[in-house]
């Protein structure tokens, strides 16, 4: 790329609106963007989850800018923009909200035309209009007000020569949504009613706005800066003043999910966490992705490509878990065979999901049983001849015994083979305890006996009955919870139904009843 005549073309920046948060706000255009650049810039504001778009290898660079804090300053930035431009790289320039409004965008753009960088800009959900949305206010209302006003907040308003027209901003009926203005709210009150809008005006300022951490805290120009002491609500937020405020009352949406603001530990392996953490996260509960274990091929492959090599032989196949399945074809796959070489075998599977999962491979499952333990999968079998049959069990490596022990006293022959093993992972362990120890989760979910045992394991040396005190526990069935207990934690909540789903029903079901 850099040879001695340099690159052929100057790669392109990308001026992208990351939207005010929520990663579901980042429009079609920008993630198709973030998907084919080579460097991705981002800053403070902008959500990290974006980051997960990027292409394995671009290059991703943090720039800061945390009130005072910038990690790069903007000269330094406008640098690094041009020197990988010039190196013909293409680069997503990420920034929170939309990228002119209050953005330095427009700022960018002229560096850039000025040394003759191609551009593009893409914009964004600006938090000005989002975080006042989220938080039930919406900015124009015809009973109210027909029109916005954006204004910085962070100009100081005792200023000599400001640009601030105070006596317009008091006296028309606009929304005022003031951005960057949170250190400045005792100064900006006080002008707009030094300048007579009356003390009944309301107020709301919107923290984080759009995201599980959303705080929102309402009153008037009389009462509001008391409020935000007492609330002691900080940047980064969005102040709203006018009649439409009024509105949040009435259509507060955000923050009345169900599990809105609770901090929920998700302690299953990161591969298989997103169905729980998208359905907790719907129900407005701020996920914190812990891995406790990691699920991995068995470190001796053989057994199981010998099963498969001789999968003629067998008459069921039997799985208990989704990894099961899906190591099982993995497996099938890299031999290169197909389903076809399974044409003749009956299927069972313990629970619904491992049976959709089979039938994803085109599989339709003989056994769908009641329940999801191994002991309905038994049942079944007991109206079905199984005696002399050839059994194949491919699951994990610590499995439960009870279901090739009953199967064996009908009388099959059983390949019990390893398909896959749980792994303990302690990379999340000081984020873990760090955040227990400030008191900062409410809530942490096991989903399998291994995720309570490596748990546990990683605060093996804290004490953990102090540090689990205010935590709610939550387990997806009997069997993990009699780990649980067995390691001195007596879960508060256990599922019903011992599925993901079952397990967020009873936690809706128990903070109902709180
Ligand atoms: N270009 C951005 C604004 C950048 S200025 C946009 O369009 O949203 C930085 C200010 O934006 C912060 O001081 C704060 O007032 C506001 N802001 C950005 N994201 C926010 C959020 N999620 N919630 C509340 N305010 C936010």
């Amino acid at each position: 790329m850099t040879d001695k005549t340099g690159p052929d073309k100057t790669g392109k920046v990308y001026l992208i609106g990351a939207g005010p948060g929520d990663p579901g706000l980042l429009t079609i255009k920008a993630k198709e963007c973030i998907e084919t650049a080579d460097v991705v810039v981002y800053d403070y504001l902008a959500s990290p989850f974006l980051l997960n778009y990027a292409k394995k290898d671009a290059q991703i660079i943090y720039v800061g800018k945390k009130g005072g804090d910038h990690t790069l300053s903007q000269d330094k930035i406008n640098l690094l923009l041009v020197d990988k431009a010039k190196l013909g790289l293409d680069i997503a320039r990420l920034k929170g909200g939309d990228p002119f409004v209050f953005g330095r965008g427009g700022e960018e753009a002229q560096m850039l035309l000025s040394q003759g960088v191609p551009y593009e800009v893409i914009p964004g959900v600006t938090s000005a209009i989002a975080a006042p949305a989220y938080a039930g206010i919406p900015v124009t209302h015809r009973d109210h007000t027909s029109f916005v006003s954006f204004i910085t907040g962070h100009e100081d308003p005792t200023k000599k020569d400001t640009s601030m027209q105070w006596d317009v901003f008091a006296k028309s009926n606009a929304t005022l949504v003031f951005l960057m203005g949170v250190k400045n709210l005792e100064n900006i009150v006080k002008n707009l009613v030094k300048y007579g809008k009356p003390l009944n005006t309301p107020v709301a300022l919107v923290r984080w706005g759009t995201t599980a951490r959303q705080q929102t805290v309402t009153g008037t120009l009389e009462t509001i800066v008391e409020r935000i002491k007492q609330a002691k609500l900080k940047s980064p937020a969005i102040i709203i003043i006018g009649h439409v405020v009024s509105l949040r009352e009435e259509l507060a949406w955000f923050d009345k999910r169900p599990l809105f603001g609770k901090k929920i530990v998700i302690t299953r392996a990161r591969a298989q966490a997103s169905e729980l953490v998208s359905i907790l996260s719907k129900l407005g509960a701020h996920c914190i992705e812990i891995p406790t274990i990691q699920i991995a091929p068995p470190q001796d492959i053989g057994p199981l490509k010998e099963s498969i090599k001789n999968i003629n032989y067998y008459d069921w196949l039997i799985f208990t878990s989704v990894n099961g399945v899906k190591f099982f074809f993995d497996t099938l796959f890299d031999m290169g065979k197909d389903v076809r070489a399974l044409g003749h075998l009956k299927f069972a599977c313990i629970g619904p999901v491992t049976c959709e999962r089979l039938k994803n491979f085109g599989i339709i499952s003989d056994i769908l049983p009641e329940t999801y333990r191994a002991e309905s999968v038994i049942e079944a079998f007991s109206t079905i001849e199984i005696k002399d049959k050839k059994v194949l069990l491919p699951r994990a490596k610590k499995a439960r015994t009870i279901l090739p022990e009953e199967l064996i006293k009908m009388g099959a022959h059983l390949d019990e083979i390893i398909a896959y093993e749980t792994l303990l992972n302690a990379q999340g362990k000081e984020e873990l305890i760090s955040l227990l120890e400030n008191d900062e989760i409410d809530v942490v979910t096991f989903t399998s006996s291994s995720t309570v045992s490596n748990f546990m394991s990683q605060l093996e040396s804290k004490d953990t009955k102090k540090l689990l005190k205010n935590v709610v526990t939550a387990s997806i069935g009997p069997i993990t919870s009699d780990t649980a207990r067995s390691l001195d934690i007596k879960p508060d909540i256990e599922a019903k139904e011992y599925t993901i789903q079952g397990l967020v029903d009873s936690l809706l079901t128990y903070y109902e009843s709180k």
